[in-house]
């Protein structure tokens, strides 16, 4: 399991997709253990500067695919891939 990172703050920029506590808002509950408090993990590999976002279950710590948007990284929570 990937360490949650402590940088949230930049997930402010989409305010409309999170809720007070950094839950994502339209998230489908966590296929393991049935938590709604699904959050997600941003993170930059030195190999490639890009960001990528990983919908992590803030219950159970488990997580789903990695992608690189955070729209995509929602859908494809949802989907259960
Ligand atoms: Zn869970």
């Amino acid at each position: 399991m990937p360490a949650k990172l402590e940088d949230y703050e930049e997930l402010a920029v989409r305010p409309d997709l999170f809720d007070d506590q950094n839950h994502i808002i339209g998230a489908e509950d966590c296929p393991f253990c049935g938590s709604d408090k699904v959050v997600v993990i941003m993170r930059v590999y030195d190999v490639d500067p890009t960001t990528y976002y990983i919908p992590a279950c803030d219950n159970c710590s488990c997580y789903g695919p990695i992608s690189e948007t955070l729209e995509k990284a929602i859908e494809t929570w949802n989907k259960r891939y």
